[in-house]
């Protein structure tokens, strides 16, 4: 399977790790849209939302865990933060492997 966010996960493809857990990690935004840029992914491949049921029903769980996580290391618990999930090509999702975008650090009247 030709997914980079399954080479990260792997380890075979760098990445500025900030968290990680059994079930998920986080690492830095490539190209990022805020000072606090981290994108959150499952370490098994899961392709969207609407596949996440089928593949670990524990999995929002963790991943909202790791939100409050990636959260507080990075100082932006207190400050205020936004969470966004680019669900489907329409939406704007580019990778096809679920991740949830983190971003904080500065004010963010320009996103929705
Ligand atoms: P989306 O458009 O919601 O699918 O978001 C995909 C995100 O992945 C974009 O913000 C990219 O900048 C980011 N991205 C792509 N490749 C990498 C990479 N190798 N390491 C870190 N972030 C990446």
């Amino acid at each position: 399977m030709d997914c980079i966010f399954c080479e990260i996960v792997a380890g075979r493809l760098g990445s500025d790790q900030v968290y990680s857990d059994d079930r998920v990690i986080a690492f830095r935004d490539i190209n990022p849209a805020a000072p606090v840029h981290v994108l959150i992914v499952p370490r098994r491949h899961v392709e969207s939302l609407l596949d996440v049921d089928a593949v670990d029903a524990g999995l929002p769980t963790a991943m909202h865990r790791a939100v409050v996580e990636v959260a507080r290391r990075l100082g932006i618990a207190e400050t205020g933060f936004r969470v966004i999930i680019n669900n489907g090509e329409g939406a704007g999702q580019t990778v096809g492997h679920l991740h949830y975008h983190v971003l904080g650090g500065r004010t963010l009247s320009d996103l929705l």
